[in-house]
């Protein structure tokens, strides 16, 4: 019983992927999934470019929260734009891989194959280009297609630039389509074999630049006076104890002060310069084709893993990526027509507060969970019942089968025993929730109960996912970070969900909307058809 997933879940599924996704269609189902997402042709001629920028850990209040402070990007993004006040993304593993992968694919994570990071992107058959130590990396267990494949069957010319500091959150919102997509890996960015075998020259002239390694001896210091920034700085479970306090001073030396800089601002102001670059480069966004620009910024994500959602520094770090946005659709607006681009704004989650933090008020009171415990048990009731430890595996939140072993060997009933009784023992476990059978939540109520239908909405119907486990609000498991995401609640699921360009009504939409409704929106206005059934609708409401 390790925790490694890896292939295990793959094995029912992931062979046979066209029945596998007919039947996770048909399992789930809630009103807004019996829209048709077919798209309509806008009245306005399409986008030359399409930006999606997808920031890693964004929760949706920060905009109201920093509100007042904001003057750059995000501010002409929340008082500009068609802004769904409450977006969702509506699956239960709330990480950085299924987010990004549902993003311009329009479909949950049982149907694009992505439904952890665990299960994301690595691949040896795909070595980064240059002398990188990182494993290698691409969309092969990514399913399906996504709009920069349907905009190609409209016009092949149309071209994608993907951009990410990370591997995954690169790769992923472009599902398997060949196109320009680097990311940043050994101090410098590069891209695996699955795209090409050779850096191009405008990529290697930006790593020479060395902008992550020219931050050595300088500091990220706060960008307006200390007066503006209401919160403490000095909180002791920040970082864990270390390093909490402004000013946070890059080390001398050049590797250090670039592996530092992933938790700073100024990890996202080097990638937006790429972009801008690689825009250049390839001549993205000319017309007469629709181009895409998938930008995902993840400095947000490691600042808020760290420091924590109400820390001086993730403030200080949404001002400071607001003005790197600004300057970056101001260098944009230069470079194209504003007029011929369409943009979408959101996040790949959100995050929950550090469990100590949570109010004494929240009852239960959170914890960290430790693996161990629920590891111990389920290998206490599957060695009394003796049964072949091989039957089952406990990862994290999920407990996968080998129901086929189990059949051969006349060992089913035993271990549907042993699981029940492991589901009873877990429940009483300290933040434990609730220990469901996925098939039992298939039947269920998936309108009402966010939380089934966010399960529903992760697996296959036919997956050997035996049972979810889902933790009590804010409890989180104890391995790693100093606050963390993946859970299926609201705080972990709300995200911005933002469109700006002459294609959409400006305004706040309080409706509730998904993530998967993304593609299918930005499908409608550059007047293409997705090819295969979505999950997600048009969000016509904020079309002109
Ligand atoms: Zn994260």
């Amino acid at each position: 019983m390790t925790r490694l997933i890896g292939t295990l879940l793959l094995v029912t599924c992931f062979s046979a992927s066209a029945e596998c996704q007919s039947a996770a269609t048909r399992a789930a189902s809630q009103p807004r999934e019996l829209s048709s997402p077919a798209s309509t042709a806008s009245p306005l001629p399409p986008p030359s470019l399409i930006v999606l920028i997808t920031i890693d850990q964004f929760r949706d209040d920060y905009l109201d929260r920093f509100g007042p402070q904001l003057r750059g990007g995000l501010a002409r993004f929340s008082r500009g734009g068609a802004w769904f006040t409450n977006a969702h993304h509506d699956h239960a593993i709330t990480e950085t891989a299924p987010g990004h992968a549902t993003l311009l694919a329009g479909r949950f994570p049982r149907s694009t194959g992505i439904m952890a990071n665990r299960i994301g992107v690595d691949d040896p058959a795909a070595p980064l280009l240059g002398d990188v130590a990182t494993p290698g990396a691409s969309p092969k267990r990514f399913q399906g297609t996504t709009l920069v494949d349907w905009l190609r069957v409209k016009d092949p010319r149309s071209r994608a630039l993907s951009v990410s500091r990370k591997d995954r959150a690169a790769i992923l919102p472009i599902g398997r389509s060949q196109a320009d997509v680097y990311w940043y890996a050994g101090g410098r960015f590069t891209t695996s074999r699955y795209y090409r075998d050779t850096l191009p020259d405008w990529v290697n002239r930006f790593n020479a630049r060395r902008m992550p390694q020219n931050l050595a001896g300088k500091s990220w210091t706060l960008l307006l006076a200390d007066s503006a920034y209401k919160e403490p700085d000095s909180v002791i479970f920040e970082m864990n104890g270390r390093n909490f306090l402004f000013p946070h001073r890059f080390s001398d030396d050049s590797a250090a002060a670039a592996a530092a800089s992933l938790a700073t601002p100024f990890m996202d102001e080097i990638e937006l310069d790429l972009a801008l670059e690689g825009l250049n480069a390839l001549s993205l966004g000319k017309a007469p084709q629709t181009d895409v620009l998938s930008i995902s910024l993840s400095a947000t994500d490691a600042i808020g893993h760290g420091y924590g959602q109400d820390s001086r520094e993730m403030h200080d770090n949404v001002l400071r990526l607001d003005r790197n946005l600004g300057a970056f659709i101001d260098s944009l607006f230069k470079l194209r027509d504003s007029t011929r681009i369409a943009f979408a704004l959101t996040a790949d989650h959100g995050v929950a507060t550090i469990p100590e933090l949570v109010p004494v008020s929240v009852k239960p009171t959170p914890v960290r969970v430790n693996l161990t415990d629920l590891e111990t048990s389920l290998r206490a009731v599957i060695t009394a019942a003796k049964l072949d430890t091989s039957l089952v595996t406990l990862d994290h939140q999920i407990v996968l089968v080998n129901r086929d072993l189990a059949a051969v060997t006349n060992r089913t009933k035993a271990l549907d025993n042993a699981l029940s009784l492991f589901a009873v023992r877990a429940r009483l476990l300290p933040g434990v929730a609730r220990v469901d059978r996925f098939q039992d939540l298939l039947r269920g109520d998936t309108i009402n109960n966010a939380i089934a239908r966010r399960w529903v909405h992760q697996f296959p119907a036919t997956s050997n996912v035996e049972l979810v486990i889902t933790l009590t609000p804010f409890s989180i498991f104890s391995e790693g970070s100093v606050a963390t995401h993946g859970s299926p609640y609201d705080y972990d699921t709300h995200v911005p969900l933002i469109f700006s360009g002459p294609w959409f009504v400006p305004g706040r939409y309080a409706e509730f909307a998904r993530t998967v409704d993304l593609a299918p929106t930005l499908a409608a206005v550059a007047g293409v058809k997705p090819s295969e059934k979505l999950d997600g609708v048009v969000l016509r409401r904020a079309l002109k």
